[in-house]
């Protein structure tokens, strides 16, 4: 247990320094817990460990790992900061204190849990690593949630649903976003969390009857294809995401295609295609159900091919191919990005990656006089701590509306992503912009027609605004915008001096 070979194995062509620097964080750490133990007893070394191992899943490289290892060790040991920096650097230290919570003296309750979220979000914008280890510390955190005292957890849970998922997903990385759902989801809605159980391990149950055969099969076919190299996995539908579907289609199971699906990993784009062709050679599709998102992408980005065929002994199963860079892309997101010779992002081979487009910095923030440090800061990240500074005490109500929300894509006329939370208007969009704009917008074009300034946007719309000087904001203007953001800004617009959002 807790074997630094395991961590170890999980990074991607590491050098020697890069095994020293992990193994020196191992065992700096493991002096550094030896007396110290978890709520449940066991040793505190095992929480550090899995954060770290965590870290290491996601493929971050040496420094992120070996922060994660230490990440614990200033504020609850007798660590100081620059015994760290001596030790491991001021890279090293910057990220394990971005981590570290405020000191205990000067904030309590709640205040003091807000002044900490703060202060993560301002050392996340000055290096996204370390949000990144925050939610690994947060996963080894939920999935030992049983062991904190019982009037916690609910708190701990729900900042997780409300908060560090949405983050996850933000940062388009699905497999923490997934895992940190599903372990607060049986927290916060306990009753739901056992009906939805019920019902994917029942339709897991009619999948994987056929699924054996079907998969025994569909590698013989595969081989008298000439397709030699694939790995085939079968994943079954996230339960929160599955709760959140079946809202959608108002309970319906039945309407739902892809609770379970296998997957298949390829090394090609041009294999992806063979495999296609392999499939349906042998398997009659369902029409409506074969879907292209290599040739068109969503636009989030995802790529893939889907197809769900009937196995031919009263099954029907979703197949999924891609290549194992489109796999990765879609699970670790941003992660995927930072190379792991930290600091060089890796270029991506899809052009139409327009999430990540849309979370990495463009002039916008320095528009705003963010200052931009570090390229690989989402811009979102530098506006959301911005924000914080002008919003009160209710910013973590505002910023689950601006920033955590589900998301729509829209396009400038010349083509840069703005990304805004569902249901956001042309108002919306022209104070994500630019505050200029949206103070004297004129008139507005969506997809090239005329529209009302109160129009709801949808995910693709492209949107021209039009400003005139003599242009005002209108008092009207607030029944018709959605982000808090565009609110607060008509509001001193208007001359509002204390707007009462
Ligand atoms: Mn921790």
């Amino acid at each position: 247990m807790n074997d630094i070979k395991e961590i170890i194995s999980l990074m991607q062509n590491p050098t020697d320094k890069d095994v020293a620097l992990v193994k020196k964080a191992y065992e700096f750490a493991q002096k550094a817990h030896a007396d110290h133990t978890r709520n449940n007893g066991e040793p505190y070394f095992n929480h550090v460990f899995a954060t770290a191992k965590n870290i290491a899943e996601l493929g971050m490289g040496a420094t992120t790992i070996a922060a994660g290892f230490l990440h614990d060790s200033v504020e609850d040991m007798k660590v100081t900061p620059e015994e760290i920096e001596k030790e491991f650097g001021n890279e090293i230290l910057f990220l394990v204190e971005g981590v570290t919570k405020l000191g205990k003296i000067r904030y309590q309750g709640t205040e003091r849990h807000n002044e900490s979220l703060r202060k993560l979000f301002v050392a996340m914008s000055q290096d996204i690593r370390v949000l990144i280890i925050k939610l690994c510390d947060r996963l080894h955190n939920m999935q030992t949630l049983e062991h904190i005292p019982k009037e916690k957890r609910l708190r701990i849970a729900k900042e997780t649903l409300e908060i560090y998922a949405p983050l996850a997903y933000r940062l388009g990385i699905k497999k923490l976003q997934r895992d940190l759902e599903d372990l607060a989801f049986a927290y916060v809605y306990p009753e739901d969390f056992e009906k939805i159980k019920k019902i994917l391990k029942k339709k897991k149950e009619e999948v994987e009857e056929h699924l054996d055969k079907f998969q025994k099969n569909l590698k013989k076919e595969l081989a008298k294809g000439g397709v030699t190299k694939f790995s085939m996995d079968y994943r079954v539908k996230s339960l929160y995401s599955l709760y959140k579907k079946l809202q959608r289609f108002k309970g319906d199971v039945e309407a739902i295609y892809d609770i379970s699906a296998l997957r298949i990993i390829v090394p090609e784009i041009a294999d992806c295609y063979k495999v296609l062709g392999i499939i349906h050679g042998s398997w009659r599709p369902l029409p409506e159900r074969i879907k292209d998102y290599i040739a068109s992408p969503k636009l989030n980005g995802y790529r893939s091919i889907h197809t769900t065929i009937f196995t031919g002994d009263g099954g029907i199963v979703e197949v999924q191919i891609r290549t194992e860079e489109m796999h990765k892309e879609a699970e670790y997101g941003i992660a995927s990005h930072i190379s792991y010779k930290e600091g060089l992002r890796k270029k991506t081979t899809n052009p139409n990656l327009l999430w990540l487009r849309s979370i990495l910095p463009r002039k916008r923030s320095e528009d705003l006089g963010i200052p931009s440090k570090s390229t690989d800061v989402p811009t979102w990240i530098k506006e959301l701590v911005e924000y914080q500074k002008e919003a009160g005490e209710d910013f973590i109500d505002d910023i689950k509306t601006d920033f955590f929300e589900e998301r729509i894509f829209v396009f400038t006329p010349k083509g840069d992503v703005i990304d805004l939370p569902k249901d956001s208007s042309v108002i919306d969009f022209a104070y994500a912009i630019h505050t200029d704009i949206g103070g004297h917008m004129a008139g507005a074009k969506v997809n090239g027609k005329f529209v009302a300034i109160s129009t709801t946007l949808q995910n693709g719309d492209r949107v021209e605004i039009e400003t005139k000087k003599s242009a005002k904001p209108s008092q009207k203007w607030l029944e018709h915008c959605k982000t808090t953001m565009a609110k607060r800004k008509i509001s001193q617009g208007l001359g509002n001096k204390h707007p009462n959002l």
